[in-house]
């Protein structure tokens, strides 16, 4: 079984015009392409997994991604495999070799030793330090303004809850709010959360942060309670295998916020994009989890199960939006 040529893979792959192809995704069209030209050369193969490797660890899980819709994703991926296994030496069919091997690729892929073929733009994300410190990735050019404000919004937001838990002894305001989101305002639990409203005010000013917007993922599913907590690894046979480089993609030093669909599709940008990226930057830096969604739920938190307010991102994250819209 060969690779399929780059023409049966745009085919399959292609999502219509609104959905433009990243620059990962545009490598890894690239990289079939020249393979086609040298069909069964194992250097142009080395590249083309690499491309696949950098292209899937965006993706979560890349069989899940809309690509995949024809089976296109999963069709490369095996045929991939295939030709590991019918061209090379018998110590090298375990998969323990060809995970070796791929992992070989994507490091001197970074190192920068590996080169694709042919010349084409990467862009490596948008970078802002104009607030705090910001990496937009794949966003288009109107996507990139909704997302800046979105990030201007939420910034704002920090330092306005910051600023306004300091006087919940004293105004009856800041009292209602407080009540409305985290419960009975005991001194011990103003403390607490003005403890994490710094907390989160500081990783604003000065964690570099990148967002990456992925439309056909959902906002939750990155790994369960925790969307930046430790990556599983998978069982490392057959097709896990690329599974498990794909798991096994730690977020680095900066925050990784993975933004989908109703980030930018949601109508109301306030609740929307900018209460998104609150809550999810309070998983990473509070450690916070996901009790429930929602006004109605995190509201319910607060009233009966304060203990839980306090764990619960939504409740963190719509106190800081209530500074700038009522909810
Ligand atoms: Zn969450």
């Amino acid at each position: 079984m060969g690779i399929m040529t780059y023409e049966e893979w745009m085919r399959r792959t292609k999502l219509g015009a609104f959905k433009p192809r990243s620059s990962a995704l545009k490598f890894l069209d690239a990289a079939i392409k020249e393979y086609g030209r040298h069909p069964g050369a194992s250097a142009y193969l080395e590249t083309l997994k690499a491309a696949f490797i950098a292209w899937a660890d965006q993706k979560g899980n890349a069989e899940d991604s809309e690509r995949n819709r024809s089976g296109a994703v999963t069709d490369l991926m095996n045929q991939i495999i295939a030709f590991d296994q019918t061209n090379r030496p018998a110590a090298h069919l375990r998969p323990t070799g060809l995970l070796k091997d791929i992992r070989e690729g994507a490091r001197l892929m970074a190192e920068g030793k590996l080169k694709p073929q042919v010349k084409i733009h990467i862009s490596l994300g948008d970078e802002d330090r104009s607030l705090g410190h910001v990496v937009y990735e794949d966003f288009d050019p109107t996507e990139l303004n909704q997302a800046k404000t979105a990030w201007a919004d939420a910034y704002r937001c920090a330092g306005m809850a910051c600023d306004g838990v300091r006087t919940v002894a004293t105004s009856d305001t800041e009292e209602a709010r407080f009540r409305r989101w985290f419960g009975d305002p005991s001194p011990a639990r103003v403390n607490e959360v003005s403890q994490g409203l710094a907390k989160m005010y500081e990783a604003f000013q000065h964690n570099k942060v990148t967002l990456a917007n992925r439309p056909d993922i959902q906002v939750h599913v990155i790994n369960g309670n925790d969307p930046f907590g430790p990556m599983q690894t998978a069982n490392v046979s057959g097709q896990s295998v690329y599974g498990y480089v794909w798991g096994g993609k730690h977020t680095g030093s900066g925050y990784r916020v993975i933004l989908g669909r109703w980030f930018l599709g949601d109508p109301d940008p306030i609740e929307g994009a900018a209460q998104t990226i609150y809550h999810e930057l309070t998983h990473k830096v509070l450690r916070t989890t996901d009790h429930g969604y929602g006004k109605i739920k995190s509201r319910g938190f607060a009233t009966m199960q304060a203990a839980k307010a306090l764990e619960n991102a939504d409740n963190w994250a719509f106190y800081a939006v209530s500074f700038i819209k009522d909810i």
